[in-house]
């Protein structure tokens, strides 16, 4: 069965897309841990992300990489930390997370509640600095 990632590639899910291309897709995470929050991921379904193809992994993090500029533009932060976590949705996916310190990595931490504008203001704002 497609997992939830795929059906937000291909577009049966709803989602805050930030970016595409041929091999990867990046939008809001829907629960962030920080305003920004955002998971990219390959289109090929994958579950665990070191069993990506070479190709692929290494794509993945320098697809990433733009989008990681573009957020660090967007939201006030040290850096953009990244994650892998995986637990939840059987889908390679990279979390980028806006910091300003350790703790802000922790998923223990409760996620924020953004509404509808406030996700489409960070959206607009994340792909302009892209
Ligand atoms: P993980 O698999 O890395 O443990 O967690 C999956 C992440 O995907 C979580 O941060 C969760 O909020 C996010 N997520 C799960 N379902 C959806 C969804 O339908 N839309 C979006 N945008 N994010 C999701």
């Amino acid at each position: 069965m497609a997992t939830i990632f795929t059906k937000i590639i291909n577009g049966e899910i709803p989602s805050y897309k930030i970016a595409e291309d041929d091999n990867f897709y990046a939008f809001l995470d829907i629960n962030p841990l920080a305003k920004g929050h955002s998971l990219v991921v390959p289109k090929k379904e994958v579950d665990y992300l070191f069993d990506l193809d070479d190709d692929t992994l290494g794509g993945l993090h320098v697809f990433a990489k733009k989008i990681a500029k573009a957020i660090e533009k967007s939201v006030p932060c040290k850096r953009i930390g990244t994650t892998v976590i995986g637990l939840e949705v059987p889908h390679a996916h990279l979390h980028l997370i806006p910091i300003n310190g350790i703790t802000d990595m922790n998923f223990e931490r409760p996620k924020l509640k953004l509404n509808e504008n406030e996700f489409k203001e960070l959206l607009e704002q994340i792909r302009t600095n892209l």
